[in-house]
């Protein structure tokens, strides 16, 4: 993709067409909504296409259905130093009296994307050197903003305020922003980029039209694959369908050398899983301290492969033969997973794991998130 460049062309977006068609659209009918959410998974297409979108919207010459990258706001679009444009973004503070902004950060941001095209929260927790800090977005966020758009516009017809994990937004900042998306000053767009939706606070929440991207096709992620890393087809056929339609996933298989961290890693998801099915309390409540000693982004992580496992697992009961991706050594244990998992149970055990998740994100005790997960879905495979 565009290589050196921090923001993408659609033509670097994978699978999105019907979305971009959409986007175009907004643009010749001069209809676009003043607030749009994409949302997506964690490394998924959602903000490189919020990043192109945005670079379409600037372009002074686009031509083709993309961006010129040759005109004046291609070439601040390349830099993320567009006038018109306002990433913003979660920080951390330095101090109780620290009044952080995304513009102090904007640096370490480009320096992200530089490095990572689809980035994980965990890349710019690094980025940052936040250690324990959960990075947020605090009224002094807003407020910085307000003032920035109180003045007219440098050089274009839009003004763009670009938000990444609107879901990390404090109440006094969400409440701040409001008023901006209520009545946006003129030109004014926001784009906001989430990967927990359910986490943004509802008045905002429902003053954004909703675009949810689409999971690239497995064909795509190999041809990918093939076309960057020249890798062999049968390879890149296991990593793409690995991937789940999901190209950062697809890279960092690819990154894991022989691929053994993933898997195990998706073993321990196993274990971790069959714990609710035998359903031994002191059992649960070890493993839940035990996992209290992760990094947080790693303990997320693993929630992450425990929903693979029980599609693994599904796909074992299911799918059509020769759909499963599970290590000889660990098909017993998810052959036991899917023994005890009905099809009417799946939605109901995702949807444990997604509020699990929800609560990491927010900070909650670990070894308390993995223990009610463990007990929940020990009740739940239990009928109750
Ligand atoms: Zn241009």
């Amino acid at each position: 993709m565009t290589e050196g460049r921090l923001t993408p062309f659609f033509r670097d977006i994978l699978g999105q067409d019907t979305l971009i068609e959409r986007l175009r659209e907004y643009i010749v009918d001069e209809n676009t909504p003043h607030a749009l959410l994409f949302v997506d998974k964690e490394g998924g297409e959602a903000l490189p296409l919020a990043l192109a979108f945005t670079r379409y919207l600037q372009c002074e010459s686009p031509s083709e259905g993309d961006s010129c990258g040759r005109c004046r706001a291609c070439l601040q679009m390349d830099t993320l130093a567009h006038p018109d444009v306002f990433p913003i973004f979660p920080v951390t503070k330095a101090d109780s009296n620290d009044k952080p902004t995304s513009v102090d950060r904007l640096s370490d941001f480009r320096s992200m994307l530089s490095k990572e095209k689809r980035p994980l929260f965990s890349d710019w927790k690094t980025a940052l050197r936040s250690e324990n800090r959960q990075p947020q977005m605090y009224i002094s966020e807003a407020e910085y903003l307000q003032h920035k758009l109180s003045y007219k516009s440098f050089q274009s017809k839009y003004r763009i305020v670009l938000v990444w994990l609107p879901e990390l937004m404090n109440t006094p900042c969400a409440n701040t922003l409001l008023k901006l998306i209520e009545e946006p000053p003129p030109g004014v767009i926001f784009l906001m980029v989430s990967t927990n939706p359910s986490a943004i606070l509802p008045t905002i929440y429902s003053r954004l039209q909703r675009i949810r991207t689409a999971t690239i096709p497995q064909n795509k992620i190999e041809r990918y694959l093939s076309d960057h890393f020249g890798i062999s087809s049968s390879a890149a056929t296991e990593v793409s369908h690995l991937s789940q339609g999901n190209l950062r996933k697809a890279l960092d298989l690819l990154r894991t050398e022989n691929e053994g961290d993933y898997f195990s890693k998706f073993r321990e998801a196993s274990r971790i899983l069959y714990l609710p099915i035998k359903g031994d309390p002191k059992l649960i409540k070890e493993k839940a301290e035990e996992l209290h000693k992760l990094q947080r982004s790693e303990a997320i992580e693993l929630l992450d492969i425990m929903l693979d496992v029980i599609r693994e697992a599904n796909s074992t009961i299911y799918g059509e033969p020769g759909c499963q991706y599970t290590r000889s050594e660990d098909k017993e244990l998810v052959q036991q997973i899917a023994n005890f998992q009905t099809l009417g149970m799946i939605p109901k055990m995702m949807e444990h794991i997604m509020t699990a998740r929800a609560e990491l994100s927010q900070n909650v005790m670990l070894k308390i998130v993995y223990f009610d997960l463990l007990v929940t879905l020990s009740l739940l495979f239990r009928g109750k």
